[in-house]
């Protein structure tokens, strides 16, 4: 009996997340992992948030460079942080859809999948004002049913070309040099405004706001332009 159930799980996950996001992460099908617009630019993103300890510095960062992101929120957050949410929007960024919760994608049905989109819709709509037409699932993690519901609900899915690795327990200058080794035209880039994702190191954000000031600077000198995923998408 146990046995089955643990092979019915695994048959499951396979089925169930492990092909999608095989599709999405590898073969890209479906998905933004690059901008589209000629030019020589990155787009910014950040998952995780609105968090109370870190988005705002964020944002000083990239008043600093004067440069526009796309923020990936979790409902839940922003219901819980509304003010942060709000500042957001007010500094000109733009909004996209991450979780209501931040959970695991393959032990959602469909109907759990789409209630969930549209309650962190909800969420962003109510507190900001805005209505998404980004949506990234948490950790990269696909079901079938996310696709779908996503382009019922009319959201772009949007990756990265290139993980910054920078949720785990590193140095700024190991973040650093995993950006720039691997930057390049069009790259949609990703970082994490919060700590508090499972999976994650809770003070991660801290060395990644380091780490951005040194990379948006070197970007600057190399000739690098930040684009909003508006303007290239
Ligand atoms: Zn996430």
């Amino acid at each position: 009996m146990l046995y089955d159930l643990i092979n019915y799980f695994l048959v499951l996950t396979v089925l169930n997340v492990l092909i999608p996001t095989f599709f999405a992460r590898l073969l890209h099908y479906n998905v933004l992992w690059k901008g589209r617009a000629e030019g020589k630019y990155v787009v910014l993103t950040f998952d995780d948030g609105p968090d109370p300890l870190y988005t705002e510095r964020v944002l000083d960062i990239l008043d600093k460079y004067q440069v526009k992101a796309c923020f990936f929120l979790v409902g839940e957050k922003v219901l819980k942080y509304p003010e942060v949410a709000r500042h957001i929007v007010e500094k000109g960024h733009e909004i996209g859809v991450h979780a209501f919760r931040h959970n695991l994608r393959f032990i959602l049905n469909p109907l759990v999948t789409r209630a969930e989109l549209i309650k962190a819709y909800n969420a962003i709509k109510e507190i900001t004002g805005v209505s998404p037409s980004y949506a990234r699932p948490p950790w990269g993690c696909f079901n079938p049913f996310f696709y779908r519901e996503c382009k019922k609900l009319g959201f772009k899915v949007v990756l990265w070309t290139f993980m910054s690795w920078d949720w785990g327990k590193t140095t700024a200058e190991y973040i650093v040099e995993k950006v720039l080794s691997r930057v390049k035209e069009r790259c949609i880039l990703i970082f994490h405004d919060s700590g508090d994702t499972p999976g994650a190191y809770s003070s991660a954000p801290e060395v990644m706001i380091k780490a951005l000031d040194m990379i948006l600077n070197r970007l600057k000198s190399d000739g690098y332009s930040v684009k909003s995923l508006n303007e290239v998408c």
